[in-house]
């Protein structure tokens, strides 16, 4: 099957090399016969409905949001309907930051958002810096770590009722005082862990992958476990690091 990746202003958001996400979910999908065919969406571009199976969107600092956050808003109504018609999404950083409703960054500017996540972020004086541990469950009575790191000045504050991506068991997560990290609606998730995220946590690269097969088939397939030594010791060597770092502050 092919899968076709909406890559969201892959010029300005690429903080931390967060473009490998992208090379291990292409390999993943190959290693099961899948094609991934990766288009660039940017400033003036157009969301014909149906046409992505999966949005990306990855971090950035302050700067690089201010440049594309009226582009990236003025593709809100393709993203919303995408995703409510069940195109999958992973978000990272300043990317995260932007689908929700908006970000006041550190000049006190007030950026537009996608108004994909319920939420919404301000800048804060610290930076909330380090490695996170994050304990998930995306499907019932089914939880597993993720482990990433965190750089950020952002508080994202989630809405009322609105589902977290995780709980955080190291590092400070959405606002350093919550307890939780992330956003999930449905196949869309946003997150602060980069670093890439995906290299050390196939758990979810291969989550985002079935349900972007979903998006198509209408079903998650169960998708044929690969050997991932190495990648379980990359999520190991992290989630350590995470763990001696202690607790939230
Ligand atoms: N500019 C944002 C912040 O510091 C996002 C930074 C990032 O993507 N690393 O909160």
């Amino acid at each position: 099957m092919k899968l076709v990746v909406g890559h969201l202003f892959p010029d300005y958001l690429n903080i931390y090399a967060d473009r490998g996400n992208i090379a291990v979910l292409a390999r993943r999908a190959a290693w099961r016969g899948h094609e991934l065919e990766v288009r660039p969406l940017g400033a003036g571009g157009a969301l014909s409905q149906g046409e992505h199976d999966l949005f990306y969107i990855g971090g950035g600092q302050d700067r690089e949001q201010e440049l594309i956050a009226p582009a990236l808003a003025a593709l809100g109504d393709g993203l919303r309907a995408s995703v409510a018609k069940g195109a999958a999404l992973l978000a990272v950083c300043g990317g995260y930051q932007l689908l929700g409703r908006s970000y006041r960054d550190q000049s006190g500017e007030e950026l537009p958002g996608v108004g994909l996540l319920p939420l919404h972020t301000v800048a804060g004086e610290r930076r909330m810096i380090g490695d996170v541990l994050l304990e998930c469950e995306l499907e019932p009575g089914r939880r597993r770590t993720l482990a990433g790191f965190e750089n950020h000045a952002g508080r994202t504050y989630l809405d009322e009722g609105a589902e977290p991506l995780g709980r955080v068991l190291a590092g400070f997560g959405n606002d350093g005082a919550s307890g939780y990290e992330g956003c999930r609606v449905g196949r869309a998730i946003g997150t602060y862990l980069h670093g890439p995220l995906l290299p050390r946590n196939s758990w979810l690269a291969d989550w985002l992958l079935a349900q972007a097969i979903a998006h198509r088939t209408g079903e998650a397939p169960a998708l044929e476990p690969l050997e991932d030594d190495l990648e379980a010791e990359a999520h190991e060597v992290s989630a350590a690091r995470a763990r001696s770092r202690g607790g939230r502050y």
